[in-house]
Parts: structure tokens; C-alpha cells; sequence
């Protein structure tokens, strides 16, 4: 499965070939797009059931035009979806919402795509730059609270999310999952980004050296101040999909009963700067049930470089992790992909969040995929 986010895939010279490619080694594409370009370019593709556009759309046409900075977008967006399903293609949508985006709104843009005809993925927006932990606690609060506050507006209708239940139980805050930041690897003109398409800390050139060099237990809520705040579906949707797969059971129960929006919620990710004796048995005893492992463990970082990601600006954090890990032992590969299978090319170094609907299709569907 792979997912072609950008900047725009569809200004590529070469888009027509690629994804043709692509298909014709029966990988699941997902073209995102924001769908200036995609009347005119149409003919560059045929239908496949190997084939989907997943159209940027982050809420209705005033909230949308207004999130891009320019009128008239969401109409072009939505006449080409139009044209697209004319022609026989699959169309979805994706969504970033935001703090401020009132929950009543976003419930009536969910009922827009569902007479659109059009399945919906949508991730929490967050913000990169670091604050108190309060404010970061605050903003995952936030987040939870607003999707529940969406979801109780979605009672009774068929919103068509391109989700896994527990992912949408895990935004309104029933499930307290890890990040799995190996779910969804990311190539660009670079090569393979660590850790994940939100995460710039460093390039490999194979991806048996992203997995092997990269030290992924450092990485998600709780861990790394830049990962605060997160909720995105690249690191989440996998744990959701291994947790689906871990205990049925539930996530049948979720799919029967709907998303839980009253009660209390599941207990926040604490941070790594709290006790050592604590974290660590707040982290084994999580990671043995929230999180699958990660293909290839690597020994732990030393204390002494754990400290300095947590004290370190962006910039200094970067450089010192991947100059950190250059120096240390590297344990055998033992698999060769991504145990979700899926890879996003980045066509550039812009926005790529579309990326991840692809896994929740893949896990929604029930789908095997081969990475690229
Ligand atoms: S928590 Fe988010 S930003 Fe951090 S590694 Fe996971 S997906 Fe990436």
C-alpha cells in the first residue's frame, strides 16, 4: 500500500507513470491531492480498484478556502471529486482539524461528504513547537474532547470514516495507545525519513537502515517533547490496527456500540521526565498491551543522551540523535517491511498528513498489502 502525498503529486511530470506502476504491482495507491489540478489531469489515470484520490478538504467551503488562504477552492475540489466519480474512480476526503473548529461544523461537513458519497479520513492537527506540559496535556484534552463532541453530533447517521474503530475510540480518548512511529514509513527525494513524515530528525538511504538506526523507542507522546501533542493517524491508526487484531472482541464491540463519548476517559501518556522507576514500569506495562514491537529492538539509548533529547532545542535534538546513534551497535534485521505495509512518497517536503488514510482503509477493509 502506498500513499503519494506532496506538496501536489499531480504538478509531477511523471504521475500518470508512477502510479500506473504502482498499480500494476497491485499496490493500493492513494493519490492526495487538493484537487486544482485533478479535471484537467484525469486522463492520466484509469479506474482501479488499486486506486483512490484522497481529496484535501478540511471542513466546509468557508472554513476550507479559508484554511488554504484562497476562494474558490472548495468549489474546484468538490466539482472535481464530482468528475472523478463520474469517470468510475474512488474518492475520498481528508481532513486536518484544528483546534477552534467548532464541533457542530464538522459534524455538518461529515454530513456533506456522506451525501458527496465520499469516505473520510481525518487527523488532529497539532502544533510542533515545545510548551509547559500542562498546555501540551491541555491540548490532547482538547482534542479528545472535541471529537467526542463530534461524534455524539454523528449518532444514528452513516459518516463513512476511513478508519479503524479503536483509532476513532483512541481520539475521543477511550484508549490510551502508544505511538507506533514505524506504522507508516516515509520516503521522499531524500531517502527514508526518521521517524515518521511529521518528524524530520534525519535521512537513511535503504529502509533496512531506517529500521535498523532508528531508535524508535524514543519517539511518541510521553517520550520526545516534539511527539506532545500528537494524535495523528500515521503513529496511532497501526497500534489501533495491532490492537484490532490483538483483541477482536473489542473492536467488534466499538463497531457495534459506536464510539464512547460520556464517562471518563482513558488516563493520559505521562512524560518521560517523571520518575525513572515509574516511567519504566509505566512503560513496560504499556508497551506489552498498547503497542506492537517494533521490527528490530535496539538497545536502549544511554541515560546521558535520553536527558539531552528531553533538554535539547529541535535543531540540537536532531543532530545529536542521529549523530548519537551513528555510534552505536546496530542488532539484526529480522523483517523487511513495515508490519502495516505501508510507505508514503513524499513528492516534496510539504504537507503529507493524507498519507495515513490509506492504513485506516487498508485496516477498515481488512486488505493485505505489500509494501513497495
Ligand atoms: S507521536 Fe506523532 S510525531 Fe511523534 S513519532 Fe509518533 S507519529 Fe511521529
Amino acid at each position: 500500500m502506498v500513499a503519494i502525498p506532496g506538496g501536489e503529486p499531480l504538478i509531477h511530470k511523471e504521475i500518470g507513470e508512477i502510479v500506473r506502476g504502482l498499480v500494476a504491482r497491485k499496490k493500493f495507491v492513494s493519490l492526495c491531492t487538493n484537487a486544482l489540478l485533478l479535471e484537467k489531469k484525469l486522463d492520466l489515470f484509469e479506474p482501479s480498484p488499486y486506486l483512490f484520490f484522497s481529496v484535501h478538504l478540511d471542513g466546509l467551503k468557508e472554513h476550507h478556502d479559508k484554511a488554504v488562504s484562497q476562494k474558490g477552492v472548495f468549489d474546484r475540489a468538490v466539482s472535481a471529486i464530482k468528475a472523478a466519480k463520474a469517470r468510475g474512480f474512488t474518492v475520498n476526503v481528508n481532513a486536518t482539524i484544528f483546534d477552534g473548529h467548532a464541533a457542530e461544523d464538522i459534524a455538518k461537513f461529515l454530513d456533506f461528504t456522506t451525501e458527496l458519497g465520499v469516505g473520510v479520513s481525518m487527523s488532529p492537527g497539532y502544533a510542533y513547537e515545545r510548551a509547559p506540559d500542562q498546555e501540551h496535556f491541555l491540548n490532547r484534552t482538547k482534542t479528545k474532547r472535541l471529537f467526542r463532541d463530534v461524534f455524539a453530533l454523528g449518532k444514528g447517521k452513516k459518516w463513512n470514516f476511513m478508519h479503524s474503530g479503536l483509532f476513532l475510540d483512541f481520539l475521543a480518548g477511550n484508549q490510551d495507545y502508544e505511538c507506533t512511529p514505524w506504522g507508516m514509513p516515509a520516503r521522499n527525494i531524500f531517502g527514508w525519513q526518521k521517524p515518521c513524515y511529521l518528524l524530520g530528525e534525519g535521512y537513511t538511504k535503504t529502509f533496512k537502515e531506517l529500521m535498523e538506526t532508528t531508535d524508535w523507542d524514543s519517539y511518541g507522546t510521553g517520550k520526545y517533547e516534539k511527539c506532545a501533542n500528537c494524535m495523528a493517524h500515521c503513529g496511532y491508526e497501526p497500534t489501533a490496527a495491532d490492537a484490532a487484531l490483538a483483541n477482536p472482541l473489542k473492536a467488534m464491540w466499538v463497531a457495534l456500540r459506536g464510539v464512547r463519548v460520556k464517562g471518563p476517559m482513558a488516563p493520559e501518556i505521562g512524560r518521560r521526565n517523571i520518575s525513572s522507576r515509574s516511567r519504566s514500569r509505566r512503560s513496560s506495562q504499556r508497551s506489552a498491551v498498547t503497542r506492537p514491537s517494533p521490527p528490530s529492538r535496539r538497545p536502549r539509548q544511554p541515560r546521558r543522551l535520553r536527558s539531552a533529547r528531553l533538554k535539547s532545542s529541535p535543531v540540537e535534538t536532531s543532530e545529536r540523535s542521529v549523530s548519537g546513534l551513528r555510534a552505536r551497535p546496530r542488532r539484526t534485521f529480522r523483517r523487511s517491511m513495515s508490519p502495516f505495509g505501508l510507505i508514503a512518497i513524499r513528492a516534496s517536503a510539504g504537507n503529507a498528513r493524507l498519507a495515513g488514510s490509506l492504513m485506516t482503509r487498508n485496516a477498515a477493509n481488512g486488505s493485505s498489502n505489500a509494501a513497495a
